[in-house]
């Protein structure tokens, strides 16, 4: 298959491995946004979050997990921005699922989860609307 993060996986295409695992490769992105920022993919080709079984992408955040306390910890950062872009509505552009790990840092200028969009209005906002939401996420 064609794809750039598979062909990272293979080490067809070299990258700077952080850490890796039978199923899990964590490198650094070739443009970061902050010191350190990586990315966990897993080697099997999947094209975005949402289309994994949930066993993988649990198995996918536990690898997560341990590379963000290390790079929190190596790097002496004072947070992390943990997230993935699910399909290009959400900016994604390479289409093998990928978990963006952002190291933080304190006056770094970036802004929180709240800052990727607001797009809700105000009646968007009020209660009854969103219970109506719940009801349309839960049925
Ligand atoms: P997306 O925008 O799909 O959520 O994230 C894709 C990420 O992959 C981007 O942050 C981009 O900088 C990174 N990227 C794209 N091509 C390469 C590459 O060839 N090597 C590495 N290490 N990162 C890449
Ligand atoms: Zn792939």
């Amino acid at each position: 298959m064609d794809c750039l993060f598979c062909k990272i996986a293979s080490g067809e295409i070299p990258s700077l491995k952080i850490e890796e695992d039978g199923k899990h490769l964590a490198f650094l992105d070739i443009h970061p946004c902050s010191k350190g920022h990586t990315v966990v993919i897993p080697k099997k080709h999947s094209a975005a979050f949402a289309e994994m079984s949930e066993r993988e992408s649990a198995e996918l955040f536990a690898f997560v997990n341990g590379v963000s306390k290390q790079i929190y910890k190596n790097l002496n950062a004072d947070g992390l921005s943990i997230g993935t872009n699910v399909y290009e509505a959400a900016g994604q552009t390479v289409m093998h699922t990928h978990i963006h790990i952002i190291p933080r840092y304190n006056g770094d200028g970036g802004g929180s989860m709240h800052s990727i969009v607001s797009s809700c209005s105000a009646e968007e906002k009020d209660m009854k609307y969103l219970a109506q939401i719940q009801n349309q996420i839960r049925k």
